[in-house]
């Protein structure tokens, strides 16, 4: 089923709503986001119900969990609390993993999936990486530098934990360039990031969060 909407206010009840129904799952495009803000103005938002196995539910729940553990031992190291799991779709194997590590390395450039993208190395199982074969997950809503890597090398699938935090135009080049993305709306990897914020603002406007208007997208 697939319902195009235009709404502003209700995003997150109606995603919610969707997340009670237990064979669906939303897939969500967004429309352009307000500049300056985390939230979608004018909101456009398309979105498809698709079914997901129970199977397929609770790979991507364990799948999520893994890279909040990531976020999880990024805070514990003093840093950003993002993570990363990158998976093998045929065999469901996990072929890396990887976290912030801004303030870890001093790096503008290891955000959590690119720390993921870089622990994968060039090779997997004696050949190269099957990059489209696999699928990203991430706990937050991927920047346009992630996004970049992400398209480049060809990943098929995104796995967003939540985007209540920070959300990126990313979301909307990647489904526009056929990357499914699904947001699965994880409140341990909201209330992580949300708190997080609230404890490292300065910190946290360094980066993505502070550059919004400055995005070319
Ligand atoms: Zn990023």
């Amino acid at each position: 089923m697939q319902v195009s909407l235009h709404l502003s206010q209700t995003l997150s009840y109606v995603l919610k709503e969707c997340a009670l129904l237990s064979t669906c799952m939303p897939v969500v495009s967004l429309g352009q986001q307000a500049r300056g803000s985390r939230k979608p103005a004018n909101c456009s938002l398309r979105f498809v119900l698709q079914h997901v196995s129970a199977e397929e539910k609770a790979l991507q729940a364990k799948w999520v969990e893994l890279a909040h553990d990531q976020a999880l031992k990024s805070e514990a190291a003093g840093g950003i609390p993002i993570g990363s799991v990158l998976v093998h779709q045929p065999t469901r194997k996990v072929i890396a993993a990887g976290h912030n590590q801004r303030m870890q390395k001093n790096s503008n450039i290891l955000h959590g999936e690119m720390d993921c993208f870089e622990n994968a190395g060039r090779t997997y199982e004696g050949g190269p990486i099957p990059w489209r074969e696999t699928v990203c997950i991430t706990t937050l809503s991927p920047c346009l530098m992630c996004t970049g890597a992400i398209l480049m090398y060809g990943i098929p699938a995104v796995i967003i934990a939540e985007h209540d935090n920070y959300l990126s135009p990313g979301e909307e080049l990647l489904a526009s360039k056929g990357v499914k993305v699904t947001v699965v709306n994880n409140h341990k990897c909201i209330q992580t990031m949300s708190s997080w914020i609230k404890e490292h603002p300065q910190l946290w406007h360094e980066d993505v969060a502070g550059n919004v208007n400055g995005a070319r997208v």
